[in-house]
């Protein structure tokens, strides 16, 4: 039996304008998810956030699920900065391209849409796009796979997201905020930018490492554009106004990797039906193609929903450590003072003026905030010592040990060692073996090195601090 969802009316090219072309349908579905995620990101750089503030674009990129994908299957957790929903969105993504291939590229991504209105408005500019073909170009392509290879590989050793700071996508959606915290990420968005307006889809072609996880799996996709040779005159208007520079007339399946299913294929072809979007035994039209695509990513969300896994934002965090007392270790950068006030029972006075934060310092900002705010040379972690003297705590080793005033990194440099660092990350920083420091420290050798080291090492009585400390005296040679 064939079942035909839809058939796309006979077209023709060149006398509609755009926005009544099939075209128009998935132009507003890029629109949607654009807009839906410049909210997000608008929201997240007003409110902050934490888990009073508001998700970050984060919680809603795939690629976040598949840089924690290991960390997840090994030990259930997840990545900082990465949540269930991204984990959930990478899941959803691998099921749609298995049924609709590489639609996500083609219809979904916000950047990927970014890309291709810069390019149309690159031809408006310079009157014509330069889409480059030839055995260089494809080669070039294959750069995104060993961009891909190499980020899994590090990030999965690490633990931690090494592709965040030089992420374009990113830096897009802080909205021109943290361009200290990212340079490297908004030099490379300049270059995708301006590169798109004369590139077409710049990025996706040479560089997204999700693009190439989806080119992989988008091959074994089961929603193909296929060619009828029948009424096909051979003009070759198909390949001219394709992105991806895919040579129809040596097929009649398109399997190339590259293919987004974006359909400009489909709709500029002067012979009506010949060119089609199919899987097995039915045909999309743009409508139809839409709702599959929306329709399977909305469903798979409500259902994740419904079953209590969808999660955009980090959990409150309890005041007290494993072994039931209060413990300063569980202090987190989003917390403010009257977090620290409230959950460790200390009077704001007494929080300020150890600190040594001057009263203007509004108690409700999120402590990570206080420094950039303020132009004020704190550190949130420095919170932890305070609350544990507030506590009558015993002092970490480290802090103890050092001269009142002297600190472990120069004025106007970060800690080299922080608590949210796997210890993976900070061997790698800092040069110290890992083995030497979990043996100073006296934890066993099988300690996870992918774990943040604040999650482990308040249990073992211990603190960032005398990380710190044994840092110090390996780079010192006090070994
Ligand atoms: S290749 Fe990357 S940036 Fe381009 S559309 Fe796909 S996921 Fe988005
Ligand atoms: S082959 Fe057609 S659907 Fe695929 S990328 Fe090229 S124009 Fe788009």
């Amino acid at each position: 039996m064939i079942v035909r969802i839809e058939t796309a009316p006979p077209k023709k090219p060149g006398r509609q304008p755009w926005y009544r072309s099939p075209r128009a349908i998935r132009h507003a579905v890029m629109l949607f998810f654009f807009l839906f995620l410049l909210h997000v990101a608008y929201d997240h750089q007003v409110k902050g956030g934490g888990p009073r503030g508001t998700p970050s674009v984060e919680a809603y990129c795939p690629f976040g699920g598949v840089e924690s994908l290991y960390q997840f299957l090994t030990t259930g957790g997840y990545i900082r900065r990465i949540e269930p929903s991204a984990m959930i969105i990478a899941g959803a993504l691998l099921v749609l391209t298995l049924l609709f291939s590489r639609g996500f590229c083609g219809w979904i991504c916000p950047f990927g849409s970014i890309q291709e209105w810069l390019g149309l408005l690159g031809r408006k500019i310079f009157r014509k796009s330069y889409n480059p073909s030839g055995p260089w170009e494809r080669r070039l392509r294959y750069l995104k796979y060993v961009i891909l290879a190499v980020i899994i590989g590090f990030t999965w050793h690490l633990g931690t997201l090494v592709f965040r700071p030089y992420d374009p996508f990113l830096a897009f959606f802080h909205l021109g905020q943290g361009l200290d915290e990212m340079p490297y990420a908004y030099a490379v968005l300049g270059v995708v930018l301006l590169g798109s307006l004369k590139y077409e889809r710049f990025f996706c072609k040479y560089a997204c490492p999700l693009g190439a996880v989806i080119g992989i799996v988008g091959k074994l996709g089961l929603a193909k554009v296929v060619r009828s040779g029948d009424g096909c005159n051979g003009c070759n208007v198909c390949q001219k106004k394709c992105w991806a520079n895919i040579d129809f007339l040596s097929t009649n399946t398109v399997r190339d990797a590259e293919c987004n299913h974006c359909l400009d294929c489909v709709v500029h072809c002067p012979k009506p039906n010949v060119l089609s979007l199919k899987s097995a035994k039915w045909t999309f039209s743009h409508s139809a193609y839409a709702t599959a695509l929306v329709g399977g990513l909305a469903l798979m969300i409500g259902v994740s929903q419904l079953a209590g896994h969808w999660q955009t934002q980090p959990k409150m965090v309890s005041f007290t450590g494993n072994a039931g007392r209060l413990d300063p270790g569980q202090i987190r950068g989003w917390m403010s003072l009257n977090d620290l006030s409230g959950g460790y029972h200390i009077p704001l006075d007494q929080l300020y003026a150890a600190s040594g934060l001057p009263r203007t310092v509004k108690p409700d900002l999120r402590m990570n905030r206080i420094a950039q705010d303020y132009k004020l040379d704190f550190d949130p972690d420095k919170m932890r010592e305070v609350v544990a003297a507030a506590l009558g705590q015993e002092p970490p080793a480290a802090a103890a040990k050092r001269p009142a005033g002297q600190k472990d990194h120069k004025p106007g440099e970060e800690e080299q060692v922080k608590g949210f660092m796997t210890l993976n990350e900070v061997s790698l920083k800092t040069g110290v073996p890992k083995d030497y420091i979990l043996k100073r420290l006296g934890a066993p050798a099988s300690t996870d090195p992918r774990q943040p080291v604040r999650d482990w090492i308040h249990d073992r009585g211990k603190t960032i601090q005398d990380i710190r400390g044994i840092v110090l005296d390996y780079q010192a040679g006090r070994k």
